[in-house]
């Protein structure tokens, strides 16, 4: 797929509040065009700065004229509405792609119309639904977004330690070397629950300051969203923002990242005591993200259940892990059916066990000629039919394939003992499937498939492999 004609096109509003930034919208559409085995090296990148309702744009006229000219093979968005917000503009553009037999790829909606199911999606009415209800949301945020970067603190209220004086963010002398002091504490090692007590501020409230940039001086916003329904929810931590140097901080970076540190390596346990919370999860404990991270069971307000890595949010050497939440029902329903529809005739282990008992058999058999050649010359030796020193090499030459014989004959004994347990748990691995299509309760269904799968590793934002117990 070398010699294919790559676009890539992104686009930022012009407040570009909101949006994912450029550089993130390349970077994703090249890692996806890397995973689908094109070069990403000789895309070519066209972008505009402008809001996705304008249909003026330069870099989109550019687009559609190479497109219209055949210079393109395949176009590649994060997602469509980077081409156009408006429902209609949207569709002509896409009807344009198409008689111009270009592929459409849209990363995060995951449509690809190389594939007949991405063809039957892009047509699909509910994804246009859903590009007006994002334009909502996206109305809604931007509300918010534009009052933060005005200098206003959105929240209302200030965080504990800051006054808000002339809508600005001033340390409260108080309340500020109260938080010095919670920093300092968990620094010497004294529990979250015995600041909580020392200092008689909710446990949640210290987590909550402690982890906050805030008092590094950063902005932080967008932390709660309005949804669709008008709730106040938790954003995707992804689209939290952070401006630094907003305010003067209370805390100084060395002695903050320390903290992250520390409550980082705190999150598994954390998540151990939710244990109960993660059994109504059917593939709790089973899900690793690309980092090798566990990922949790987790749940929106307004019940969204999914999966998220450990570290997603959270910095860790001033860094996010980046994986996204994956949707709890999707993984489920895909991670049951790969299962149900693993081919495991493909496992042959039996063939490699014949041809080893094959082998066994033929070195046995060596060995024993071996043993007798050695009786033999011993034989002769004693009766005086034989020199000493021509028995003593004839013997040192026997003695020597007779090592190599057993050295062999163990190690492929003990192949086939290793086998023989693999076959066993294959045995079980087909016995569980056979379970599986029988409909199980959830515990049922969540017990076999603690039982057959070893982890499911995300190898990037979009595939996964699931290894087994065998
Ligand atoms: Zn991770």
């Amino acid at each position: 797929m070398d010699n294919q004609r790559i676009a890539i096109y992104v686009r930022v509003s012009t407040d570009m509040q909101g949006d994912e930034s450029i550089e993130n919208q390349i970077e994703r559409c090249k890692q996806y065009l890397q995973f689908k085995g094109f070069n990403s090296d000789t895309a070519e990148v066209i972008s505009d700065i402008a809001s996705g309702a304008d249909d003026g744009r330069k870099g989109l006229s550019q687009l559609m004229e190479k497109i219209n000219n055949k210079e393109i093979d395949v176009l590649i968005v994060t997602e469509l509405s980077r081409l156009s917000r408006k429902i209609k503009t949207l569709i002509n553009i896409i009807e344009t792609v198409k008689s111009n037999d270009v592929v459409i790829i849209a990363v995060i909606q995951n449509i690809d119309t190389a594939t007949p199911m991405g063809k039957a999606m892009i047509l699909m009415t509910g994804l246009f639904a859903e590009l007006e209800r994002d334009n909502l949301k996206q109305r809604v945020k931007n509300t918010l977004d534009t009052k933060a970067r005005n200098g206003n603190h959105t929240g209302g209220v200030a965080p504990y330690g800051y006054d808000l004086i002339n809508k600005e963010l001033v340390p409260n002398p108080k309340k500020s070397e109260i938080v010095k002091k919670l920093f300092n504490d968990f620094i010497l090692g004294v529990s979250l629950s015995d600041l909580s007590r020392n200092y008689d501020i909710r446990l949640t409230t210290v987590r909550r300051i402690l982890a906050s940039p805030t008092y590094i001086g950063t902005k932080v916003y967008g932390t709660r969203i309005v949804n669709n329904d008008g709730k106040v929810v938790y954003a995707d931590p992804e689209n939290i923002k952070y401006i630094p140097n907003a305010h003067l901080p209370i805390i100084d970076e060395e002695a903050f990242y320390t903290v992250q540190k520390m409550l980082n390596e705190s999150v598994d346990k954390w998540h151990l005591r939710s244990k109960n919370k993660q059994k109504e999860y059917l593939l709790y404990g089973l899900i690793k993200c690309y980092n090798g991270h566990n990922m949790y069971g987790a749940e929106t307000t307004n019940h969204y259940r999914y999966y998220r890595c450990g570290l997603h949010g959270k910095l860790v050497d001033q860094k996010f892990c980046p994986k996204k939440n994956i949707l709890a029902a999707e993984i489920e329903k895909d991670v049951i059916n790969d299962i149900l529809n693993f081919d495991i005739s493909k496992v042959d282990i039996e063939k490699g066990k014949k041809l080893k008992e094959i082998e066994l058999k033929k070195y046995s058999d060596d060995l024993g000629i071996e043993q007798e050649k050695l009786k033999k010359i011993t034989d002769l030796y004693v009766n005086d039919q034989l020199e000493k020193d021509d028995y003593l090499e004839r013997k040192a030459v026997i003695d020597k394939k007779i090592k190599l014989l057993e050295s062999k004959i163990i190690i492929l004994n003990k192949n086939i003992t290793e086998e023989e347990n693999q076959r066993k748990s294959i045995n079980s691995l087909k016995l569980v499937i056979e379970k599986l299509k029988t409909k199980p309760s959830f515990e049922k269904m969540q017990k076999y498939l603690h039982t057959i799968i070893n982890k499911v590793q995300f190898i990037n934002d979009f595939e996964y492999e699931i290894y087994f117990n065998i």
